[in-house]
């Protein structure tokens, strides 16, 4: 077995008092883990979880989520971890889709679990209680024989459109992951990372906890995001690294407790997942945290390109250089991969991390890739000079206004430069003339004062005329999803409402 399940007797090996994980009061060593993610898969295997089964798993980042990851590993068996903001419809789809055999879930979701109307009695197990209890009675698991390519993961990506569908991430897609990571990152086995972003997403999971882990280092599971409890923990625990979305990053340093929380422990703060404000990274790099940003995907167990330490300064916005062991390509008008340059154009990425397609879902999971092995990212990118990638866009964001392309990335990035903009997000609407026509919706930071000539001055100041978006909007929100992604089919619905 060199699969995931194996990883905490593997570490144990080496360094079995140093702290795996901590949350609170309590804390884990390696050798800990490995007895507990034993005994678990020893109690899951008994209740008839065999090689492939799925396991299902609902609540907020906590050490159980590890230890259920790690013991499902152990068993050759599948860790389907769901987001608990989901409706129970949503829920109910995903268990059936999954086919999980097994439930495990924090009693804070318990009214979800029962108005999903979830699995058999035998089948549902609570973190708080049945956990504790199956770990306490378990034994040693079976003997399995897992290998690099067998499913480990099912992760439901963040789809905006359509049915949820999971991607399959294998033993070895995470393992590789792991090892581009840490080709970029200087994580220490003396590390001290918190898992902030949701571990029901890949960010959560592959940017910085499972390197972590790999080299011996410290993971504290953290349930809700707080801007001040996270700058507090900080200061106190002396955390050296964390991954978050831009969102998170930005809520702390406009928090009241950013100028006085010593920053110095952090040694790689990494974010990712969506554009960040050229003004929020300059904020954190001016305390002299080495902010690092990566670009990935669920598909690619996520990383695909991440900045280094050496050449963040001199490129804060842009998402970096592609990984050790990773491949990128431009989709050409022939649908062949060309060579990515200067030209932003649909980026291709293939590599020993990039899964091999979707649950269940044979035509789309062959509809992802081009030329065998190179999976369809969606997104526009371009390299830069010194080969570093820029996220221009996803190429279904695009809005066609006179024949001409137009990023809505692009024009949000201009609009947050002002500070009267604490967000902006701009969507296509049908337009008799253009075909289609640009729509922005502007939040305003609190008490902030700003019109609609100001604001189309600024954009065109910086953007040719044709971007220029034909409506603007004010709002006070903008809808958005568990990793801070903006959900843009609802403001396009909002949008084609409110303007025709
Ligand atoms: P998901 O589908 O939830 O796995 O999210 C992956 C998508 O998030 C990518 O395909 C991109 O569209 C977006 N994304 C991830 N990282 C970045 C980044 N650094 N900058 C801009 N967009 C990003
Ligand atoms: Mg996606």
């Amino acid at each position: 077995d060199f699969g995931l399940g194996s990883w905490p007797a593997r570490r144990a090996r080496i360094t079995p008092d140093r702290t795996a994980l901590v949350e609170n009061d309590r804390s884990l060593t390696y050798a800990g883990l490995a007895d507990r993610v034993e005994r678990l898969a020893g109690a899951l295997a008994r209740r008839g979880v065999r090689q492939g089964d799925r396991v299902a798993y609902l609540g907020v980042n906590a050490i159980t989520v590890f230890e259920t990851l790690f013991a499902t590993a152990r068993c050759g068996a599948i860790f389907v971890p769901l987001n608990y903001r989901l409706s129970p419809t949503e829920i109910r789809y995903m268990l059936d889709d999954s086919g999980a055999s097994v439930l495990v879930h924090s009693g804070d979701t318990a009214g979800l679990v029962a108005a999903a109307g979830a699995l058999p009695d035998g089948a549902v197990l609570t973190t708080e209680g049945d956990l504790e209890h199956a770990i306490a009675e378990g034994g040693p698991a079976p003997d399995t024989a897992v290998g690099l390519e067998d499913p480990c993961l099912l992760l439901y990506t963040s789809g905006t459109t359509g049915r949820p569908k999971a991607a399959v991430l294998t033993h070895g897609n995470l393992t590789w992951n792991t090892v581009n990571q840490l080709a970029h990152l200087d994580v220490l086995g003396s590390d001290k990372a918190l898992c902030i972003a949701p571990l029901f997403h890949c960010v959560g999971l592959g940017q910085i906890t499972l390197p972590t882990l790999f080299k011996g280092g410290s993971v504290e599971p953290v349930a809700k995001f707080d801007p001040g409890t996270i700058l507090a923990r900080i200061g106190e625990a002396g955390i050296t690294s964390f991954s978050a979305v831009p969102t998170m990053l930005e809520m702390m340093w406009r928090h009241e407790d950013w100028d006085r929380t010593d920053l110095s422990s952090l040694t790689c703060v990494l974010y990712g997942g969506s554009p960040v404000a050229e003004r929020v990274a300059q904020a954190w790099l001016d305390r002299g945290v080495k902010l690092l940003q990566g670009y990935g995907m669920t598909e690619a167990a996520p990383g695909v390109s991440m900045a280094t330490h050496e050449g963040t300064l001199d490129h804060p916005v842009a998402a970096g250089v592609p990984h050790f062991f990773t491949d990128v390509a431009a989709l050409g008008t022939d649908l062949t991969p060309q060579p990515l340059g200067g030209t932003p154009a649909e980026l291709l990425v293939r590599g020993p991390h990039v899964f091999g397609g979707y649950w269940n879902r044979p035509e789309e999971s062959r509809a992802s890739f081009v030329d065998d092995d190179w999976f369809r990212t969606g997104d526009v990118v371009r390299l830069d000079e010194d080969g570093w990638a820029h996220v221009v866009d996803r190429v279904k964001d695009m809005i066609i206004s006179g024949g001409e392309n137009v990023y809505p990335a692009e024009i949000e990035a201009v609009a947050v430069r002002l500070d009267e903009v604490d967000a902006c997000a701009v969507v296509g609407v049908p337009d008799p003339r253009w075909g289609e026509a640009g729509a922005a919706f502007v939040v305003l930071r609190p008490g902030a004062q700003l019109d609609e000539p100001r604001f189309r001055a600024h954009l065109e100041q910086h953007l040719a005329r044709y971007k220029i978006p034909k409506h603007v909007l004010f709002t006070d929100t903008l809808p958005r999803n568990a990793t801070g992604k903006i959900r843009r089919v609802e403001l396009r619905t909002l949008a084609a409402e409110t303007l025709t």
